[in-house]
């Protein structure tokens, strides 16, 4: 693979412009630039063969993580007439669409939402993909074809995901190993749709059975709404803890224990010592308001790896939805009670902290918020941002978005430019004279 050179650009944690090199997909090189010098070592030794990109002063960071999306249903929310789905709620209207999926109309739907997260410098992301008596296996087979287009672009994680439930939707059982025989490599569930409490601790213990049975690890969805009487998340770390499945589990959204009361520290701390990540989804609104952003500062108090995905696109359940990471980070600030001088902590939640989440067991592992976002010997999963830091990359987004992956460019995107302050300044003058 011809080496990649970028020259010229900023990264997090270093002072100055530094030009660094890629070799057989990992950074092998990185050299501060000296003020007036013609990026020596590097041009001298490399500049003829290889490929070389003018960062001038952008941001050079670790690439991007969506920890949570459901591609099946991206870009789904026209498939069906709006008279057809009037005046159901978000799961019957959801429904009634899916029941309309074929793997053709999925597989498109999917890669249209894999090239835009690639676009928006995402190089992982774990699809949750709905496996149940309506959808069938449908939806599973169009995100499978539209994965396989992406090989050596996007990684791609597959949860075979119950969304009408276990004990509510028997035929899903079958199903679900069908899937994980045919290559989903994570086991879902949600176990708040069922009927009681009884039911829903039934479909926690299936999906744990079901994940012993095929030793995958689970990536659960957990009390979705913003009210004190979803406790799944509890159940769920006990759960992960009996079964010694530490490091093993995700939980997301997980909005019921911002109404707990006292008992809110209990369960983080519960949480913690079962090891379940929790990913939080700030960008999604349902019923009129906010689901909630599960308390991330008593969750990573108690040492929770939290991170931050986007959940729906343009689907039966929300018809926004972005696919950005920088939009995500801004969310979260926002929706988790972060300080403006919190940025990078959010920041760590959607990259390095989301990688980890989703790639290792173990805790002794766990990733810091490291000083140098990219550094010497690290896979070439890399974003190229046209901001100077990260902080004007999530308030002032501009300049175009590089993705690079394992040392090849995937996608170039040009973002119009920021309009300058002295260009506005100048435009404000011209104004004035004109009206004066
Ligand atoms: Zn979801």
């Amino acid at each position: 693979m011809t080496p990649l050179l970028i020259r010229d650009a900023s990264i997090h944690g270093l002072a100055g412009r530094h030009d660094v090199l890629v070799e057989d997909g990992k950074v092998t090189r990185i050299d501060a630039v000296k003020p007036g010098a013609q990026h020596p070592s590097m041009m001298g030794s490399n500049g003829p063969t290889s490929t070389v990109i003018e960062a001038e002063g952008g941001l050079l960071a670790r690439a991007f993580v969506e920890p949570h999306l459901h591609p099946d249903k991206s870009f789904s929310l026209s498939d069906l007439p709006a008279s057809e789905t009037a005046g159901l709620d978000h799961f019957a209207r959801s429904s009634r669409i899916k029941a309309s999926f074929t793997a053709e109309q999925v597989a498109r739907r999917a890669r249209r939402a894999f090239d835009l997260a690639v676009a928006n410098g995402v190089t992982r992301l774990r699809a949750n993909i709905d496996v149940d008596s309506i959808a069938g296996l449908r939806g599973f087979e169009g995100v499978l074809r539209a994965r396989e287009e992406m090989a050596g672009i996007l990684d791609i994680d597959l949860v075979a995901f119950p969304q009408e439930g276990l004990g509510r939707d028997p035929a899903a059982h079958d199903l679900l190993r069908e899937a994980l025989k045919s290559g989903a490599n994570h086991i879902g569930g949600w176990p708040n749709v069922e009927d009681g409490d009884q039911a829903q601790r039934a479909h926690v213990a299936t999906v744990f059975d079901l994940a012993e049975e095929f030793d995958v690890d689970i990536d659960i969805h957990a009390d979705c709404w913003l009210d004190e009487r979803e406790r799944m998340l509890e159940v769920i770390a006990d759960e992960t803890i009996a079964r010694g499945f530490h490091g093993r589990v995700m939980a997301s959204h997980c909005c019921g224990i911002e109404c707990y009361r006292d008992d809110a520290p209990c369960v983080a701390e519960k949480v913690a010592a079962a090891d379940v990540r929790v990913a939080v989804i700030p960008l999604n609104l349902l019923d009129g308001g906010p689901r909630g952003m599960a308390r991330p500062h008593l969750l990573r108090k108690a040492g929770v790896e939290v991170i931050v995905g986007s959940d729906n696109l343009n689907d039966g359940w929300y018809s926004l939805g972005t696919l950005n990471p920088l939009d995500r980070i801004y969310m979260a600030v926002v929706g988790g009670g972060f300080r403006d001088d919190e940025v990078d902590a959010v920041w760590h939640m959607v990259s390095g902290g989301a990688a980890h989440a989703l790639d290792n067991r173990d805790r002794a592992q766990a990733s810091a918020e490291t000083a140098t976002d990219v550094h010497v010997g690290m896979v070439a999963d890399l974003v190229l941002l046209g901001a100077r830091s990260r902080v004007e990359a999530v308030s002032q987004p501009g300049g175009g978005i590089t993705t690079i992956k394992r040392g090849r460019v995937v996608a170039r995107r040009k973002i119009e430019e920021r309009f300058p302050l002295s260009g506005f300044s100048k435009a404000t003058f011209r104004a004035e004279e004109v009206t004066s």
